[in-house]
C-alpha cells in the first residue's frame, strides 16, 4: 500500500487528486496538513481523511510514504526538500519552483537521495495528447512543421485568489497556464524549445503588476515553430491543440482542460478522420504512473526535469515580455 499525505488543504486535491489516489489499488490518503490546524482538521473531516496535522515534522512523522504538494507556488521548494530529506517520494505541482534554479535543487536532491519527484502537468496523461504524439511519431502529418495552443480561459471565481493578487506567492499566468503549454508541447511534439518571445498583458484582472493574459512564440530544435495563448479573462474562447504537418493536420478542441473530454482531428489529403482514445481521468493516470516509478517500473508522467524544463520556459517567456526580446530556453540539465 502507498499511503499518501497532503501538503496543502488546496482546492485542487478536493477536486482531482484524492478521488485520483482512490481510484489505485493498495493506495490510501493517511493524512493531511493546512498551516492552519482549523483549516486542516475541516478538510480531513471534509475528504475523509483520518489524520490532520499542522506541521511538515508531524505530516513526516506519521506513517505515510508519499507527498503530494499543492499549496501555493513560493512553498513547494521547501516542502519538497524537506519531503526528501524525511525519506518519501513527491508528488509536486507546477510551477515546481518560483525558478528554475530552485526547481533544479529538487530535482537533484531527489537524485541523491534515491527519492521518486514527479511534476503534475496533467496534461500528459490525456489521451487526447498522448493520441496526437502517437499519429505524430506514426509520420500520420509528415514532417511537423507549425503547432498553435489555445489555451486562454476564465479563472473561475472561487480560484480568484493568490493567482491574480500575490506576485510573491507565484501568481500570474504564465507560472499557472504557459508552464503546462510548454510541458504538453514538448511532450505532443517530442521535442525540446530553443526561444521564446512572449507578450504579457494586465486585462482587468489581475493586479500588483502581475500579468492575466499572454501570446507566446516558440522555437524548438527540429525547426518547429509554435504560438501559445494563456489567459484569465476571456470567457467564450473556448480550448484548442493543433500540430500542422507536411502532409496533415491535427486539430483538437476542448483538450487544455482538467477532464479526459475533447476530440482530436486528423485532416489529410485523404480526407478527415476522428481519432479515438482513451477518456481515463487524467490525474489518476499521473497516480498510476506514479505508484509505478516507486515501485521502480518506469517514470513518473512528468518526472521533476520536465518540470524544471517546463519552469525555465515560462521563467523565459516572462523575461521576454519584459525585454522585449527573444530569450533563450537553457534548462541546465
Ligand atoms: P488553493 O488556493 O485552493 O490552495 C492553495 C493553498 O491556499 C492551500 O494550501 C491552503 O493553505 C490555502 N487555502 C485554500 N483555501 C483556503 C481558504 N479558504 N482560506 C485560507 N487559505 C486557503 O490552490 P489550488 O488548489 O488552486 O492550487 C494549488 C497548487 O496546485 C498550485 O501550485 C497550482 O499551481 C497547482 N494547480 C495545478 C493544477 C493541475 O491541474 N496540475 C490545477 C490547479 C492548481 P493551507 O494548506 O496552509 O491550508
Amino acid at each position: 500500500t502507498v499511503k499518501w499525505g497532503l501538503i496543502g488543504a488546496s482546492t485542487i486535491a478536493r477536486q482531482f487528486v484524492i478521488n485520483a489516489v482512490h481510484a489505485q489499488p493498495n493506495s490510501e490518503i493517511a493524512s493531511v496538513m493546512s498551516s492552519s490546524p482549523e483549516r486542516a482538521a475541516a478538510y480531513a473531516k471534509e475528504n475523509g481523511i483520518p489524520l490532520a496535522v499542522s506541521t511538515l515534522d508531524a505530516l513526516f512523522g506519521s506513517d505515510i510514504d508519499a507527498v503530494y504538494i499543492s499549496t501555493t507556488n513560493e512553498l513547494h521548494l521547501e516542502q519538497a526538500l524537506a519531503a526528501i530529506r524525511a525519506g518519501k517520494h513527491v508528488l509536486c505541482e507546477k510551477p515546481l519552483a518560483l525558478t528554475s534554479a530552485d526547481a533544479r535543487k529538487m530535482v537533484a536532491a531527489a537524485k541523491a537521495a534515491g527519492i521518486v519527484l514527479g511534476t503534475n502537468h496533467h496534461l500528459r496523461n490525456a489521451g487526447s495528447h498522448r493520441a496526437m504524439r502517437e499519429a505524430i511519431a506514426a509520420g500520420r502529418i509528415g514532417k511537423p512543421i507549425a503547432a498553435r495552443v489555445f489555451h486562454s480561459v476564465y479563472l473561475p471565481e472561487n480560484l480568484q485568489g493568490w493567482r491574480i493578487t500575490r506576485p510573491e506567492a507565484g501568481g500570474g499566468v504564465v507560472l499557472d497556464i504557459t508552464v503546462h503549454d510548454a510541458d504538453t508541447l514538448r511532450f505532443v511534439l517530442d521535442d525540446d524549445p530553443l526561444e521564446v518571445s512572449a507578450f504579457t498583458q494586465a486585462a482587468g484582472m489581475a493586479a500588483g503588476g502581475l500579468e492575466d493574459g499572454a501570446m507566446c512564440i516558440w522555437r524548438f530544435k527540429s525547426g518547429i515553430i509554435a504560438q501559445s495563448h494563456e489567459g484569465f479573462t476571456t470567457k467564450f474562447a473556448g480550448t484548442g491543440f493543433e500540430v500542422h504537418g507536411s502532409e496533415g493536420s491535427l486539430i483538437a478542441k476542448d483538450v487544455m482542460t482538467q477532464k479526459p473530454i475533447g476530440s482530436v482531428l486528423l485532416r489529410t489529403a485523404k480526407g478527415e478522420e476522428e481519432l479515438s482514445f482513451d477518456r481515463e481521468d487524467l490525474y489518476a493516470r499521473s497516480l498510476r504512473q506514479l505508484h509505478a516509478a516507486i515501485r521502480g517500473e518506469g517514470q513518473p508522467s512528468a518526472t521533476g526535469e520536465d518540470g524544471v524544463w517546463s519552469l525555465t520556459s515560462a521563467e523565459a517567456a516572462l523575461q521576454s515580455a519584459k525585454s522585449g526580446k527573444s530569450v533563450a530556453i537553457d534548462p541546465k540539465l
